[in-house]
């Protein structure tokens, strides 16, 4: 999507890198990283984060890091380490041998804040976190300096010492930097450093209990793993100068931090504390639920690391915040799957057609291609017999104009099949239609007539004596409305959840074929959409398939009337 942040053939971001190759900056140098909290699931906001690091790295022979910024010990699992580094590989990226963990500088950072206490730049305050909020002003007052900013030198090492110790109680004292509480940028009056938490971290244990701060943290993270451009989203841009006032007080490697537009989707939502909430109050099944705009959710779902990459340079780089159609992400995953997936023929909900001409001891096997976008993936033979099922609503007894599919008299073709034509519909007690009598003709095999006669109607079938039952899932959005956070007043993002937005059936006919299917794979349902062998539920008798997507290209539509207009 172009943007006028988008430079040619580019974007915003690299003619940035470029400008600092042509300057030499960093000696031609560039390293990025992806740092995330491990206190949740990766989504695919994330995974835009990812392709663009990884990426960018790619592009000009550079190197990409892996670092968990684990800073925070209460809310980071071991859990969320594992599913992240799982997530970023089946993207299909490689951080080689740089896989770093935030922790891991803890030494140094308390050292680089020993530093900058010896500087006078930076002062142990007793206030207690109401108060600093209070103190920190707004937008329209100044702050107030707090009666500890100006303790010496000697006291606040000594009191930052035993705070380290721990000889203090949570949220008794805290370092913060000493810049000016008089700046038009509150996040430059005199931000906390370091809090107190007495609290195990899952690496370094009962170490400490002080823990460092994001914006103190992040800088130095960068600077010691020598990063040249550090990407973050647009909401940290007025931390910036905070980032680079802590690296110019120290004499330190300093990187650019540059910030892009976050993505935001329609109808989902993206916060880590909504999709857990999500999770744990059983709204969905587990972070890996397909339908969470979760990275494990839309592999589950079926979704490709090619259609996640290619949506995510599609929809590029841009410096305001903006909401994309998922409906453009559902078009690059058909893009991919129509390449890829193997057609085959399932019938969701099945009504019984017989055939009475067909003899009742006879069966063949028809040929069928698998995939007519690429000849490479060959043919099959499908069994094919008296008895079939088709689809419950390809019957109308009562058809309109206009109406191909069957009805009293009218005549269809099987696909790969033959033509068959309906003689009369068959109802139970309750009136409903469970058997529909036909005949065929032999004269139609693999579903051409001989003497040249059209059909309009093409329907997919499957032998009832060779099909196998399946369950299969539909999946509709999530949520009902476009933004999930637009509520009423006492209302939360919840109440926008779709009721719909699963339908199990249970008693689905799947073609032998598909008995073969493994967990993962994809195949397109003749007529009816993309699926996924479902990894979760599926055992080698019962076959659970998700479906990926229909096949209907509501972004295709947008774009084709986009144009017109
Ligand atoms: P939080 O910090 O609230 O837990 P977060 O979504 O920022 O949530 P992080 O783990 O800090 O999660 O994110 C890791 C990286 O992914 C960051 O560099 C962040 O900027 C980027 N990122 C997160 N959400 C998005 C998004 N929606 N679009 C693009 N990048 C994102
Ligand atoms: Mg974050």
């Amino acid at each position: 999507m172009s943007s006028d942040d988008n430079t040619k053939g580019g974007n915003f971001i690299k003619a940035i890198i470029e400008e600092h190759n042509r300057s030499g900056r960093f000696d031609n140098r560039v390293h990025t990283r992806f740092p995330p909290e491990p206190n949740g699931y990766l989504h695919i906001g994330h995974a835009k984060s990812i392709c663009l690091n990884f990426g960018l790295a790619n592009d000009y022979n550079g190197k990409c890091n892996l670092r968990f910024d684990d800073t925070n010990p209460i809310k980071e699992e071991e859990e969320y380490v594992e599913s992240i580094k799982e997530n970023v590989r089946w993207l299909g990226f490689d951080w080689q041998d740089r896989l770093y963990f935030a922790s891991d500088y803890f030494d140094q950072m308390y050292d680089y804040a020993v530093q900058l206490i010896k500087h006078g730049k930076a002062y142990v305050d007793d206030l207690a976190a109401e108060q600093i909020k209070e103190y920190r002003g707004t937008l329209k007052e100044p702050g107030i300096e707090s009666p500890h900013r100006n303790r010496s030198i000697e006291e606040n090492l000594e009191l930052f010492e035993r705070m380290r110790k721990g000889e203090f109680a949570d949220g008794a004292k805290v370092l913060r930097a000493k810049i000016d509480m008089q700046s038009g940028n509150l996040n430059m009056r005199d931000p906390v450093m370091y809090r107190i938490l007495h609290a195990d971290h899952h690496r370094t244990g009962d170490k400490w209990c002080i823990y460092p701060m994001y914006d103190w943290a992040h800088g130095l993270e960068d600077s010691i793993e020598r990063i040249t451009h550090s990407i973050c989203t647009l909401e940290f841009e007025d931390h910036r100068p905070l980032y680079d006032w802590f690296l110019e007080q120290l004499d330190v490697f300093h990187p650019q931090q540059i910030e892009f537009a976050r993505l935001n989707l329609n109808y989902t939502v993206m916060s880590k504390r909504k999709l857990s909430l999500l999770v744990r109050d059983g709204y969905v099944d587990g972070w890996d639920d397909p339908r969470m705009p979760t990275i494990s959710g839309l592999r589950r779902r079926g979704y490709t690391p090619e259609a996640i990459r290619d949506f995510s340079e599609r929809i590029g780089v841009a410096k305001s915040n903006s909401v994309v159609d998922i409906a453009l992400l559902e078009h690059c995953l058909r893009d991919d799957l129509n390449k890829r997936a193997m057609r085959v023929m399932t019938v969701l909900e099945p009504l019984k057609v017989v055939i009475e001409n067909y003899p009742e001891d006879q069966e063949e096997e028809l040929e069928a291609v698998n995939n007519p976008e690429d000849d490479t993936m060959g043919k099959r033979m499908m069994p094919f017999s008296r008895v079939i099922y088709v689809e419950k609503n390809d019957f109308r007894e009562e058809a309109p104009r206009k109406w191909f599919r069957l009805a009293p008299g009218k005549e269809v073709r099987l696909k790969h099949a033959y033509y068959i034509t309906c003689k009369q519909a068959i109802k139970n007690e309750d009136g409903e239609i469970v058997e529909l009598r036909c005949t065929y003709d032999p004269k139609t095999k693999g579903g051409w007539s001989e003497d040249g006669r059209k059909v309009k109607g093409t329907l997919h079938w499957v032998s009832a004596k060779h099909a196998h039952q399946a369950e299969v899932r539909l999946y509709d959005h999530l949520f009902n409305t476009e933004n999930p956070d637009n509520v009423q007043e006492g209302q939360t993002f919840t109440d926008n959840i779709n009721p719909d937005s699963l339908k199990i059936l249970k008693n689905c006919f799947i073609e032998p074929y598909l008995t073969k299917a493994k967990p993962g794979e994809w195949y397109q349902f003749l007529r009816q959409g993309y699926f996924c062998v479902d990894s979760k539920h599926t055992t080698h008798k019962y076959k659970v398939f998700n479906r990926t997507t229909t096949l209907r290209d509501t972004w295709a539509r947008i774009e084709r009337s986009g144009k017109k207009t």
